[in-house]
């Protein structure tokens, strides 16, 4: 009988980054427990966490992962078992003949924050540096991407500047368009085990519903879904007529002063709440208490980022940060929280459609040229490539030909679910690179490449605070599963091999690799001299202990807080203040659609529950999904709990089982995010399936392109 063996990893589910220990016994995972060494949560777990060892059961390994490639040659033939060699080379094969046809951006990547860094550097690697095209983004696009922007506008560049432990010394929290009691629950652990210590911070939530998060706080501002940025310039108007700005510091630290206080002239306290339906009374107390304390700091995510207006959101949050100088010192700064567990590896290896390698620019000569001159090729393409919506949109289109989707369920999660899955319809080959079977975008492969899971990958990850970890593997994969990063090199290298005259001047670039510090340690030399410089950094420290970026050449310990010195990463080092006009959702409320539905995660559930979805215990919580609404507005329409109700708007139509939630406000529908199609009622009634986002609105940010997940409007009649 072989022994248990113990294995330091780190959790696959959200930003937080928490240290595990995974137990192992003859190559299956017996047990999970939080790591009490890992600075993320010092041996705690949440839920989802501590229940990881049961996602990969002896029966679950068997009956739901894939253990062997498929492919089948035409559309109307079903997948079969294939091995490697074979689907390698047909992959490659069908990749060189569509580039040599229609040019390299007739390929397209989409990928994942799921991927662990090393996966990410290749997979970026391959296409814009083989291939050749910018054709690659990332299903961080719907969660992070307003924060990127947002923080590059602001302050220059996408470096979130908290640390966990500014919980400790903030003096007022502002939570704003986040339930991390549900999202990042041992984050929101360590803030009520600060609050416990020092009663006398402040915690002040800003969200439309009575979220867990919401019902701790000291002041609620249940605002209208979508008038977020209307509060902030709301706030940032009391600040300045009551003079809580810090004049000196601005004019040192800031530029955009005048237009941006110009902007807010008439943001009075008044107008801002009949925008934002709370009282003038609430908005100032907020003003007073965020500009007065000692120090402030904001945790946001999806509430924010996930809007047509996500990057205006950002921007006008950090705002509020300059305007009263609450940045750079402990317990203050704007603290943008990570849904996915690897969203920043993906930002840092730039795997985006308009980033490049170590927070690089596309749309930068200078900096398309110092990768290239890396990677021993002649040129990076200067076109950016499509952004997650609009990849699936030119895949209909046939502008993207072959789509290799990796580690992520576009057929559930991205918006207006009619349009993808009739792209993926369209495309001339769908690649899908997963780790379990039954997926609903593994329906519609072509080829299904079989992937290497969480417990079973080396590799690193990066937490919400900058902070990089291991990912250990304590056992094999199954059957012929591979690790993601192996995948992506060993088809690069069948293309390199036997198509080289699609691919002149390519020979040389690297893409074998034995394992995946090799990897790593190419993607730490990209970062040399840059913000996020890793070069102090190795595997072997990061196995004593996770570190945060950057940890330059001669450090040993990262850095917990950045500007510090107030010097911000624009070239003349001030942050830039930014006018953000208020601009209402895309999405009209009106006598047709007179119902605003936001969408959101629940307490025990992942995503498209891949993973959560084959454990009994997350189903506890909330046995199945019901459509929220508040009580009232089902009284005037005569509904009780448990009525069947159709859902509708030009997107489609849906029917769902409705209970009563006070914690909504009035007008608002609320739905969880993991059902899919599977599980929405009526589908047999011949009604539109598709899960809920089919209904969700497909509207993007004008720079983050993120797609406004949070705001839709729907009619709702009783069936
Ligand atoms: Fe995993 Fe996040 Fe829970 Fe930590 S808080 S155990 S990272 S899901």
């Amino acid at each position: 009988m072989s022994a248990s063996t113990e294995t330091k990893s780190t959790c696959c589910y959200c930003g937080v980054g928490c240290g595990v220990i995974i137990t192992a016994e003859q190559g299956q995972i017996t047990g999970v427990r939080g790591d009490p060494d890992h600075p993320a949560n010092f041996g705690r777990l949440c839920s989802k966490g501590s229940q990881l060892h049961m996602t990969s059961t002896p029966l679950i390994q068997a009956q739901r992962r894939l253990h062997q490639p498929m492919l089948r040659q035409r559309r109307d033939q079903a997948l079969t078992i294939s091995d490697w060699d074979s689907s390698i080379a047909y992959v490659a094969e069908r990749i060189s003949n569509t580039v040599a046809e229609h040019g390299p951006d007739s390929i397209g990547f989409y990928v994942s924050g799921q991927l662990l860094t090393e996966d990410y550097y290749l997979f970026n690697k391959l296409a814009r540096g083989l291939i050749g095209t910018n054709q690659i983004d990332s299903n961080s696009r719907l969660c992070m991407s307003s924060a990127v922007a947002g923080y590059k506008q602001s302050l220059g560049s996408d470096a979130p500047p908290c640390s966990y432990e500014d919980l400790d010394h903030a003096d007022l929290v502002l939570i704003i368009g986040a339930n991390p009691a549900y999202a990042h629950p041992v984050l929101y652990r360590r803030l009520e085990a600060a609050r416990a210590r020092k009663p006398e911070m402040k915690l002040v939530v800003v969200d439309p519903r009575r979220t867990d998060s919401a019902q701790d706080a000291d002041l609620h501002l249940a605002i209208k879904p979508g008038s977020d940025v209307a509060l902030l310039n709301g706030l940032l108007h009391i600040c300045l007529w009551e003079g809580w700005t810090q004049a000196a510091w601005l004019d040192a630290h800031t530029s955009g002063l005048e237009a941006l206080r110009d902007s807010v002239r008439d943001c009075t306290p008044e107008q801002t709440a009949t925008l934002c339906g709370v009282s003038a009374d609430d908005i100032y107390l907020l003003a007073r208490w965020f500009a007065q304390s000692a120090a402030s700091l904001s945790l946001y995510c999806q509430g924010l980022n996930q809007s047509s207006a996500g990057t205006a959101k950002n921007s006008a949050l950090i705002n509020l940060h300059l305007m009263t100088a609450q940045i750079g010192r402990p317990g203050a700064g704007p603290f943008s929280l990570t849904g996915q567990p690897n969203a920043m590896g993906g930002r840092e290896t730039g795997s985006m459609a308009n980033l490049l390698c170590a927070h690089r620019d596309l749309s930068n000569a200078d900096d398309r040229a110092e990768v290239a001159n890396f990677w021993g090729i002649p040129e990076i393409p200067a076109q950016a490539g499509s952004t997650a919506v609009d990849m699936f949109e030119a895949t209909r289109k046939s502008k993207i030909r072959i789509l290799w989707i990796v580690c992520t369920n576009p057929a559930h999660s991205l918006p207006a679910q009619a349009q993808v899955r009739a792209a993926l319809e369209t495309a001339e080959l769908v690649i899908v690179q997963e780790a379990f079977r039954d997926t609903a975008t593994a329906a519609y492969a072509d080829v299904l490449l079989p992937a290497a899971s969480w417990g079973e990958k080396e590799g690193t990850v990066t937490n919400s605070e900058r902070r990089i970890s291991r990912v250990r593997a304590a056992i094999a994969p199954p059957g012929n599963a591979r690790a993601d990063w192996w995948i992506a090199s060993q088809i690069g290298l069948a293309i390199q091999t036997r198509f080289p005259q699609h691919f002149p001047h390519k020979q040389t670039l690297r893409l074998a690799y034995d394992n995946t510090e090799q990897i790593w340690n190419e993607h730490r030399e990209l970062t040399r001299g840059r913000d996020l410089d890793i070069t102090g950094l190795s595997y072997r420290l990061l196995e004593q202990s996770p570190q945060q970026w950057p940890c330059p050449e001669g450090q040993h310990t990262g850095q917990a807080r950045l500007y510090t010195d107030f010097r911000f990463a624009h070239a003349d080092g001030k942050a830039r203040l930014i006018c953000t006009p208020y601009q209402p959702a895309q999405d009209k409320v009106n006598a047709r659609t007179p119902f605003v539905l936001s969408t959101g995660r629940l307490r025990d559930h992942w995503h498209g529950m891949s993973r959560t979805g084959v454990t009994p215990a997350a189903f506890a919580h909330q046995p199945e999904p019901m459509l929220e609404m508040h009580p009232q507005d089902m009284e005037a329409r005569f509904l009780k709990h448990g009525d069947t109700v159709c859902i509708r708007n030009t997107r489609g139509q849906q029917i769902w089982r409705i209970r009563a939630n006070p914690a909504l406000r009035s007008g608002m529908l609320w739905l969880p995010m993991h059902w899919g199609e599977e599980f929405v009622w009526g589908n047999a009634n011949g009604y539109t399936g598709l899960g809920v986002n089919n209904l969700v609105s497909p509207a993007l940010d004008p720079k983050s392109f993120q797609p406004e997940l949070k705001f839709s409007t729907v009619s709702l009649q009783k069936q």
